[in-house]
């Protein structure tokens, strides 16, 4: 696998050639499908470069994905090899840089990890080390200073917490929509309700994209239809196979301040925003019962009844009240059930389809972390027409 350039990504001089580059010809069309984070930061890089788009979305702006992530914005060691890693850091860097002109909406602070189980001594210290060697600011803390960071959180019965400086958390629905407002600005449609139905190929090329609205004449269509399964053999002709994913995300009304940092505790993890709201999610997903298998087969993206909903909320409060007993006080604002785009090998999925090459395929996990580098890499792939080398491990043809 090819390590990754991230001085590649940074390059901020690459819009002004795309915008160059676009000028001298016709303008071309871009139809992106789904309005979520990945397909918003792809609508604003591809506007800012030059292209004539229109974003359309079957039920709206952030409300699969993008409206349930956890949305940590982080590089930290489960993110591995290194190319994966290093597309993850580009992910962070692109973060900051978009961050005061876009107004994304992130709290930066790091992140605390806590191992509660001490078989795991070994690997952490080679863990640890090899994040520092690859750029984090990765160490753990103990004493006096984890009591600093995190004054209201009792860290007890844990073996070690790992801190990573770099790591922020953002709101992605705030977020996704500052992508879509700064795409409209720069001549962008965006249309919803409205739902990608079929392509209309002549001559081998591309010539409009078919919605229950009707046809919009298109060079190239961007697939961020997240984890609609079915999508990328519909439209791009091509399979990317996906596993189910659900997972469950809790968000509390304002609060005073009580957390500062992301907390990646045993059972669950949260953060809070600036806007005094906590964030509570978990990694295992909602419990295997019966009643939750058959529920979760139609991939609901509701809970059937409040009172469902708030069980749910509790249950987590439950595990997250042993780390933040301040949390007794929560109320709770929302708790939302959605499905991670999740390719088979977990990578992302971006680049031309390799059956219709201007169908472009944009499938990824931890697509909150990588929507500011992925939407700029798209836009150089596709506008400027310069592929990025750096993405070639994660081209579709190795997920089918
Ligand atoms: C519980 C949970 C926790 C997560 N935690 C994190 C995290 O901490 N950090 C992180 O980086 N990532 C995290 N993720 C992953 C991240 O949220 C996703 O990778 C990201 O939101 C994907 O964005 P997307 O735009 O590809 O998909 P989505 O947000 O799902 O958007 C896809 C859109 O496509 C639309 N669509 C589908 N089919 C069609 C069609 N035929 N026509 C028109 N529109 C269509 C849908 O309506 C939808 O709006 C988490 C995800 C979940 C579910």
């Amino acid at each position: 696998m090819t390590v990754l350039d991230r001085r590649r990504f940074l390059q901020l001089g690459i819009a002004a050639t795309f915008a160059a580059r676009a000028g001298a010809a016709a303008r071309l069309r871009v139809v992106v499908a789904g309005a979520g984070i990945i397909g918003a930061s792809a609508a604003w890089h591809l506007a800012q470069a030059g292209a004539d788009v229109t974003v359309i979305d079957r039920a709206g702006p952030a409300t699969r994905a993008s409206r349930g992530s956890f949305a940590w914005i982080n590089a930290t060691w489960s993110k591995q090899p290194r190319a994966y890693h290093a597309l993850n850091q580009a992910g962070l860097a692109r973060w900051r840089s978009l961050q005061p002109e876009l107004k994304l909406p992130v709290r930066w602070g790091g992140s605390l990890e806590g191992i509660a189980d001490a078989t795991l001594e070994v690997a952490l210290a080679g863990r640890v080390a090899e994040q520092a060697a690859w750029g984090e600011a990765t160490r753990i803390v103990a004493g006096a200073e984890l009591a600093a960071l995190e004054p209201n959180v009792d860290f007890t019965g844990l073996n070690k917490v790992v801190f990573s400086g770099h790591d922020g958390a953002t709101d992605p629905v705030a977020a996704t929509w500052a992508f879509l407002d700064a795409a409209t600005a720069r001549g962008a449609r965006v249309t919803y309700p409205c739902e990608l139905t079929g392509v209309a190929i002549a001559g081998g090329r591309l010539r409009a994209v078919q919605t229950d609205r009707g046809d919009i004449a298109a060079d190239r269509l961007v697939l961020a239809t997240g984890a609609a399964a079915d999508a990328s053999l519909r439209f791009a002709d091509w399979e990317v196979p996906q596993r189910d994913s659900p997972g469950v995300t809790v968000i509390t009304g304002p609060m005073p301040r009580l957390v500062q940092r992301v907390l990646w505790m045993p059972g669950v993890h949260l953060h809070q925003r600036d806007d005094g709201r906590i964030v509570l999610g978990e990694e295992a997903g909602p419990p295997a019962t019966e009643a939750h298998a058959l529920r979760l087969q139609e991939q609901p993206s509701e809970f059937p009844a409040q009172e469902i909903a708030l069980q749910h909320a509790e249950r987590m409060r439950l595990a997250a009240l042993r780390f933040v007993p301040g949390l007794t006080a929560a109320r709770f604002e929302d708790a939302r059930i959605c499905w991670r785009p999740m390719p088979l090998d977990g990578y992302p999925v971006l680049g031309a389809s390799p059956a219709r090459p201007d169908v472009y395929l944009a499938v990824m996990h931890s697509g909150v972390t990588l929507a500011p580098i992925v939407g700029q890499c798209i836009a150089q792939e596709i506008v400027a027409g310069a592929p990025v080398e750096s993405l070639d491990a994660f081209r579709p043809h190795r997920a089918s």
